[in-house]
């Protein structure tokens, strides 16, 4: 039966392609892609349907009434963009700069702070002896555990996920080669590893701190952007994806700020696609992929342009990419259900504060820029605080405290805002994963205003200083960016959704089912983050390709 697709590209009635590579969707994994297929000559295009290419990687101007001030709409600070793509990109020369993070600070509502550096052992023996001399003397420990760890898992992050299970002798090739590679492993490794794949953030910081103060600045990290309280299982592996910092091809460093916002990081990868010679196209929505003797051939956008080519890279949400683009009936059964049981909720609320002084904290006065402005200003002080915020987002109800891990870019940036003023970025949780459905507008104001009040406890200044305020919930990430489910990844980071898992196993290899038809989004191996790690595996995978076939010719 000829189905939606295929009948549409039978309408063509084209001899060549119009491009050799098409790109949906403008997000910085899509720009990655057009990036590397258009520098190996391939003459690539990219539909992005909103106005402005970057995805949630993007610098808006948020209120009319003060054009001036910027903020980075969704994602706030770089980390995991590996070495290789800024280098092959030559990033650096169009606009990618990075200012590194202060260190990680939390003000307590009963009194007294703890700042964490990501590099200064001796501060932060002094810091967390304030609150234990016990976790003061296991932080180095805990610091050199994580950090072993990070080696291992760090460079998994660029490996292409074998087929586990598949008897071909290329899918059992390439298991015995990521198998020789961790040769060397031992036993205590492997069990270490194991542990942080299984364990969740709270059962694994009692096994080696006390305070609360502690535990709870540690387990921020396990549950951002996770359907998930610290006492679940795998949150443990959440906290070590957003802790590697490096993944093997150089050192990243600490968390940074991009100078312009996260957009200016999409803005950068697209220029540099530019000047290998990409097409960019704005306002461009695709509807559908275009099927030709079941390989890809193109695209259908929403006004029934068609445009043909041979490769074709989605980097969209897979609900959107395979169920609506591609359709069901073109797919196999277990991909498709694979797709449908594929989770990706996440109850993420993002708060944009543009503020007239910085946050004075009765703990570390003053409204003149000081370190603890520099880094994470975090409201998550303990893992029971945090967990009732997940608790009540379960029961349906937005959280009455809810945590918060804040920013203030405006420390380093000045391209941002007027001089004197700042952007206070609020990446907060939870509300119930159902919010992605109805807007909640009301309920969502009321939830900013009891993070701010949460704020405003232990920075007495910090109500009265907001001039402007946007809150972004869950269903303005699914309608407005394509993020289905508020998901902030394309998909949870859960252990069942992982590596040879992500986004359905036999397909981790940036590869579809449908020949031709590559996938880049976040929700394969490496994503979620800005880290342009799946847009670049999929373009290689698509070069490869089309080196073979060139070669078999
Ligand atoms: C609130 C929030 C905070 C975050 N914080 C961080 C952070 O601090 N650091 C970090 O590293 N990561 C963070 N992330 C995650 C990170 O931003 C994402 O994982 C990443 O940006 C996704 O990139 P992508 O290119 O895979 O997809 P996207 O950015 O989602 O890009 C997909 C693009 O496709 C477009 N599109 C959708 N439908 C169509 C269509 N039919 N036709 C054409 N185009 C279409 C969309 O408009 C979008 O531009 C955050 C995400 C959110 C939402």
């Amino acid at each position: 039966m000829a189905t939606k697709a295929t009948k549409a590209a039978t309408g063509t009635n084209r001899g060549a392609a119009d491009y050799d590579a098409i790109i949906v969707g403008g997000g910085h994994n899509g720009l990655v892609a057009a990036a590397y297929l258009a520098r190996s000559g391939a003459r690539t295009l990219v539909l992005e349907a909103r106005n402005k290419t970057g995805g949630a990687a993007t610098t808006e101007a948020p209120w009319p009434d003060a054009p001036d001030f910027k903020v980075t709409r969704l994602s706030y600070v770089m980390s995991l963009l590996p070495p290789t793509i800024i280098n092959d990109l030559q990033l650096a020369r169009h606009g990618y700069k990075i200012f590194p993070m202060g260190p990680y600070y939390q003000a307590f509502p009963e009194g007294g702070s703890i700042k964490l550096y990501a590099d200064d052992a001796q501060r932060n023996h002094v810091e967390i002896s304030k609150w234990s001399k016990k976790d003061a003397d296991a932080m180095p420990r805990w610091d050199a555990w994580l950090a072993g760890l990070a080696e291992v898992l760090g460079p998994l992050l660029l490996t292409v996920p074998p087929n586990l299970g598949s008897h071909k002798p290329k899918d059992l090739k390439e298991t015995l080669r990521l198998a020789w590679r961790h040769k060397n492993l031992d036993v205590r490794t492997i069990a270490d590893v194991t542990r942080l794949m299984t364990m969740s953030i709270a059962d694994l910081l009692d096994d080696w701190f006390e305070s609360p103060q502690v535990k709870g600045a540690l387990a921020v990290n396990g549950v951002i952007g996770t359907w998930a309280g610290p006492y679940e299982p795998g949150t443990a592996y959440v906290m070590a994806h957003h802790s590697i910092g490096d993944v093997g091809d150089g050192h990243l460093g600490n968390w940074g700020f991009q100078e312009g916002g996260m957009g200016a990081v999409a803005d950068a990868i697209a220029s540099a696609a530019r000047e290998n010679g990409a097409e960019i196209r704005t306002g461009a929505r695709v509807d559908q992929i275009l099927l030709k003797d079941g390989r890809a051939a193109g695209v259908v956008l929403d006004n029934g342009q068609q445009l043909t080519a041979k490769v074709v890279v989605t980097s969209l949400h897979p609900r959107t990419a395979f169920l609506a683009h591609v359709g069901r009936e073109n797919l196999p059964d277990d991909f498709v259900q694979d797709i449908e049981h594929w989770k990706t909720r996440s109850g993420v609320v993002k708060i944009n504060l543009a503020l007239a002084e910085l946050p004075d904290f009765t703990a570390d006065p003053g409204t003149s820029l000081q370190e603890h402005h520099t880094g994470s200003v975090e409201m998550a002080p303990t893992m029971p605080y945090i967990e009732r915020a997940f608790q009540e987002a379960r029961d349906g109800k937005p959280a009455t405290r809810p945590f918060s891990d804040g920013v203030i870019p405006t420390a380093f940036d000045k391209t941002l805002v007027p001089d004197g003023y700042h952007i206070m970025s609020l990446f907060t949780q939870w509300v119930p994963s159902d919010w992605s459905e109805q807007p909640h507008t009301e309920e969502l104001q009321a939830y900013a205003d009891r993070m701010i009040d949460c704020y405003n406890e232990v920075a007495p200044n910090f109500k009265s200083s907001i001039l402007h305020r946007d809150v972004v919930g869950p269903y303005e990430m699914e309608h407005d960016y394509g993020l289905i489910g508020g998901n902030i990844f394309h998909g949870e980071l859960s252990l069942e959704q992982l590596f040879h898992m992500r986004p359905a196993p036999g397909f981790a290899d940036y590869r579809t089912p449908v020949p031709g038809l590559y996938y880049a989004s976040s929700a394969t191996h490496a994503g979620g983050g800005v880290c342009g790690i799946p847009g670049m595996q999929a373009a290689r995978a698509a070069i490869a390709d089309r080196r073979k076939v060139a070669r078999r010719r």
